[in-house]
C-alpha cells in the first residue's frame, strides 16, 4: 500500500494514490518498500516490455492487461525513434536522449502514461477535467498527453507574454476535442494560485456535476513510475554495445529542477539496477545541489532566470520522497522538516542522514556562461548539439569527474530552445525562435523534430485571454460541454 511521506499511518492503493495526486496533509505518496525487478528479464525485453514490468511492480492495482495496453499506446508511433530513449555516443561519453516524444521534452515520458492510467482508474460515470498552470514545457506535454483520452478534458493556463513565442504557438495549435488553452492576465504565480483556488472552490464544484477537477503535476506517481524505465533501458543499451557487462555498476548525470527525473533513477537503484552514483546537476538556482553537499536546504535567496528555464525551481518537491526513504520511512521527521521549510524557507538534516544521502548522490551546479560554453565546445569537438538543460549536466559531470561509465540524461531537444543554442554554436543572435531553428537546420545540417518543424504553419485554435477572476466561469463552461 502507498502511504504519505508526512503520515505513515495513511494507507491507499496505487489507483487511489494516482487519482488523488498528493495527500491532504501536503505529503507525497510513497511505497514504504519498493519492489525489486529481475534484471535478467529487464535485459531480455524491449522498452515497452520494460515499461510493463516496472509499471506492474509500482502500480499493482491496475489490471495487467490495462497496463499492457497503456504502454502500447503511450510508446507508439508518436515517438520519432523506435528505441524511445536512444543513447548517443559522444567520444567516451554516453548521452541518453529523452526528447523523442511528441513535444520534444522529457516530460512526454510520464505524460503519455499518466492520462491513460487516470482514465482507467476512474469509474464509468466520472469525468475528470485537468487544470494545468504552466510556465512553458509542462503545458504542452500535458495537452498532448490528455488529447482525446476518454472521460478527460484538459485546460492549460499560461501567463500572457510570459512564455516563449514557440511555447505559446505549441500550446495554441494543439489538436483534440478535449483540449483547451487560455492566456492569463498576470504572471505564472497568478495562474498557479487561481488553479489552486479552483480546486478548493465548493461553489464551482457544485456547478460541475459529475466532472471532477484534478491536476497532473510532476509529483504524481503516475508520472514518476514511467521515468524509472529509461534508467534500465540505458543500462541495457550499454550491455548490448558491450560497454559494460550485466552486473557492472554505472553512474547517471541528471539535470535537475523538481527532482523527479533523478529520483526515478534512485527508484531504479532500489529496484535492482546496478547504479553507483547519481550525479545531480542544477543551474544557478542551486538549492538542491547545495543541500546534497551541505545538508542545509535554504530557499531564502533570489530567484534567478537562467537559459535553462525548466530548471528554474527553488522548491524541489520530489526531494521529500528521498528524505522519506533515507530516514528509514520516518514520516514524522519529514513532516517537521517540510513544516520548517514552509515557515522559515530552510531546514537542516543530521550528519547521519546527510551521509546516507551522499552514499548515492553527488551534486554540482552550472552557470549560464558555463552552459553556453559547453554547448559551443561540444559542438566544435563532436558536431553534437545539446540543449541548455542537458548542458548543465555536461558541465557538472566534467567538474566532478566521478570514475566509471556515466550516462548523461538529455532532457530536451536543442530545437526547443533554439535562440540560446544558435547563439552558442553559430555565434549569432536571432530575434525569432523560428529563424534560429532554420539557421540550426541549414548551417548545422540537423533535422528539426517533426512536431516543431510543422509548428509555424499550423493554425492557432485558441486565442482566449482571461483575467484570473474569470477562470472559474470559463472552467464551469468547459465542464458543461464534457
Ligand atoms: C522538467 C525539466 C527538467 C527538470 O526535471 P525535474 O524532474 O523537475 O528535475 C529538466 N530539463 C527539462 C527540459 C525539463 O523540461
Amino acid at each position: 500500500m502507498y502511504t504519505s511521506t508526512r503520515n505513515a499511518k495513511l494507507q491507499l492503493n496505487s489507483k487511489q494514490a494516482l487519482t488523488q495526486g498528493f495527500a491532504t496533509d501536503g505529503g507525497l505518496f510513497v511505497l514504504p518498500q519498493l519492489p525489486t525487478v529481475d534484471l535478467t528479464k529487464m535485459l531480455a525485453t524491449n522498452y515497452q516490455g520494460q515499461a510493463e514490468i516496472v509499471l506492474k511492480a509500482l502500480l499493482p492495482d491496475f489490471d495487467e492487461a490495462v497496463i499492457d495496453q497503456v504502454v502500447t499506446e503511450a510508446y507508439g508511433q508518436q515517438w520519432d525513434n523506435a528505441r524511445i530513449t536512444p543513447i548517443h555516443k559522444l567520444n567516451d561519453q554516453y548521452i541518453l536522449e529523452l526528447f523523442h516524444g511528441p513535444t520534444s521534452a522529457f516530460k512526454d515520458i510520464g505524460l503519455q502514461v499518466l492520462p491513460r492510467l487516470l482514465a482507467n482508474a476512474i469509474d464509468a460515470q466520472t469525468k475528470v477535467l485537468i487544470l494545468a498552470a504552466t510556465s512553458g514545457d509542462t503545458g504542452k506535454a500535458a495537452l498532448e498527453g490528455f488529447k482525446d483520452v476518454p472521460q478527460t478534458g484538459i485546460a492549460t493556463f499560461y501567463p500572457e507574454g510570459g512564455v516563449s513565442p514557440i511555447q505559446e504557438k505549441q500550446m495554441r495549435t494543439t489538436g483534440g476535442e478535449n483540449t483547451h488553452v487560455a492566456a492569463i492576465k498576470g504572471n505564472f504565480d497568478d495562474a498557479q494560485t487561481a488553479v489552486k483556488q479552483m480546486l478548493n472552490n465548493a461553489e464551482l464544484a457544485a456547478q460541475l456535476g459529475s466532472v471532477k477537477l484534478s491536476v497532473a503535476n510532476s509529483i504524481n506517481i503516475g508520472r514518476l513510475a514511467p521515468q524509472v524505465v529509461y534508467y534500465f533501458n540505458a543500462y541495457q543499451q550499454l550491455v548490448q554495445a558491450e560497454v559494460i557487462k550485466a552486473g557492472d555498476v554505472i553512474n547517471f548525470t541528471v539535470p535537475t529542477g523538481n527532482f523527479g527525473d533523478v529520483l526515478a533513477g534512485y527508484y531504479a537503484k532500489l529496484m535492482g539496477l546496478p547504479v553507483n552514483k547519481l550525479i545531480v546537476a542544477t543551474n544557478a538556482n542551486s538549492e538542491v545541489a547545495d543541500f546534497l553537499k551541505t545538508g542545509i536546504y535554504d530557499r531564502n535567496r533570489e530567484f534567478i532566470k537562467t537559459v535553462s528555464p525548466s530548471m528554474d525551481i527553488q522548491i524541489s518537491s520530489n526531494l521529500e520522497r528521498l528524505l522519506f526513504y533515507k530516514s528509514g520511512g520516518d514520516s514524522q521527521l519529514v513532516a517537521s522538516l517540510m513544516q520548517e521549510l514552509a515557515e522559515t524557507g530552510r531546514y537542516q538534516v543530521t550528519a547521519d542522514l546527510l551521509e546516507a544521502i551522499q552514499q548515492d548522490f553527488v551534486a554540482g551546479s552550472a552557470s549560464d556562461d558555463e552552459v553556453k560554453e559547453a554547448i559551443a565546445s561540444v559542438d566544435a569537438q563532436t558536431d553534437y548539439v545539446m540543449d541548455p538543460h542537458t548542458a548543465n549536466g555536461y558541465v557538472v559531470q566534467e567538474q566532478l569527474a566521478v570514475p566509471g561509465v556515466t550516462v548523461l540524461l538529455s532532457t530536451a531537444s536543442p530545437f526547443k530552445f533554439p535562440q540560446v543554442v544558435a547563439e552558442a554554436v553559430l555565434n549569432e543572435r536571432f530575434d525569432s525562435g523560428f529563424d534560429a531553428m532554420a539557421a540550426l537546420r541549414d548551417r548545422k545540417h540537423l533535422t528539426i523534430p517533426a512536431p516543431l518543424a510543422q509548428l509555424q504553419q499550423l493554425p492557432e485554435r485558441f486565442d482566449t485571454v482571461l483575467a484570473p477572476d474569470a477562470m472559474p466561469a470559463w472552467v464551469a463552461k468547459l465542464a458543461k460541454e464534457m
